[in-house]
């Protein structure tokens, strides 16, 4: 970067490209109550992409979390924020507003949410949807990736929302919760998160039983029995 005024949707293809980013879009968020940007207004947009978790170890977690999940863990988190300030600080560089939101940050502690959910902003752009799990589900990835946004005002092409959960009778998420907080709800947009998951059952359940990891800020099991997940598995390496 910088991105020249000419062409943003191809020079940002090819800065992800290089970045071996292969799973991204951009969300049209003119809806939401998304940040203000500098100017005053709302940010209309946000670029979504998603960092995938080494499979093996998220499929070695299916009865807890251990230290080379929350390795992993940070090693994407660390790689989303480095990503997100390249690619705010590019799209300025370009004349244009830009903020990024950072990687599992909870501004506000009673609710348990950040500024903004990355899963909104994911959806959006049609990356994927919200399983039972309340996670971000795709068909690239499955639940086993972590994700980046960026906020922005610059003129880009948008995905398309993915509107609908493809989960079907699945079931297997809320059976492995060890803490019962997942509710069964079948996602669709707009629906709330309280309607899916019991955010404090899940973290005194996290804090309770896995202190040693993160603090208690990490589990993992509902991810890591995901058959969108468990399908990697079976890919094999280019
Ligand atoms: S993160 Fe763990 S405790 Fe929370 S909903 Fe998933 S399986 Fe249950
Ligand atoms: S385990 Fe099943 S129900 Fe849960 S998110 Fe994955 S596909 Fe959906």
């Amino acid at each position: 970067m910088p991105i020249s005024n000419n062409s943003f949707s191809s020079l940002l293809t090819s800065w992800m490209q290089s970045e071996e980013i292969i799973l991204w879009g951009v969300a049209d968020l003119r809806s939401f109550s998304t940040p203000f940007a500098a100017t005053g207004q709302r940010f209309p947009f946000a670029l979504s992409w998603a960092i995938p978790m080494n499979p093996l170890i998220m499929a070695n977690i299916q009865y807890g979390p251990n230290q080379a999940y929350a390795g992993d863990y940070d090693r994407v988190n660390v790689r989303i924020n480095e990503l997100a300030e390249k690619l705010a600080a590019g799209i300025r560089d370009s004349g244009f507003q830009a903020r990024p939101l950072a990687a599992s940050e909870r501004t506000d502690p009673v609710t348990i949410k950040g500024d903004f959910p990355h899963k909104t902003a994911a959806t959006r752009a049609g990356l994927g949807w919200i399983g039972r799990n309340c996670q971000l589900i795709t068909r690239t990835f499955g639940p086993w990736l972590r994700l980046g946004t960026v906020f922005t005002d610059m003129p880009l092409p948008c995905g398309l929302p993915i509107e609908r959960n493809y989960c079907g009778r699945c079931t297997l998420c809320i059976d492995a919760c060890p803490a019962g907080a997942l509710r069964g709800a079948a996602w669709y947009p707009g629906l709330p998160r309280e309607e899916i998951l019991d955010v404090q059952a899940c973290d005194s359940w996290k804090i309770e039983h896995y202190f040693q990891c993160h603090k208690g800020h990490i589990c993992g099991i509902c991810a890591a029995v995901c058959p969108y997940g468990l399908k990697l598995l079976k890919k094999k390496p280019v």
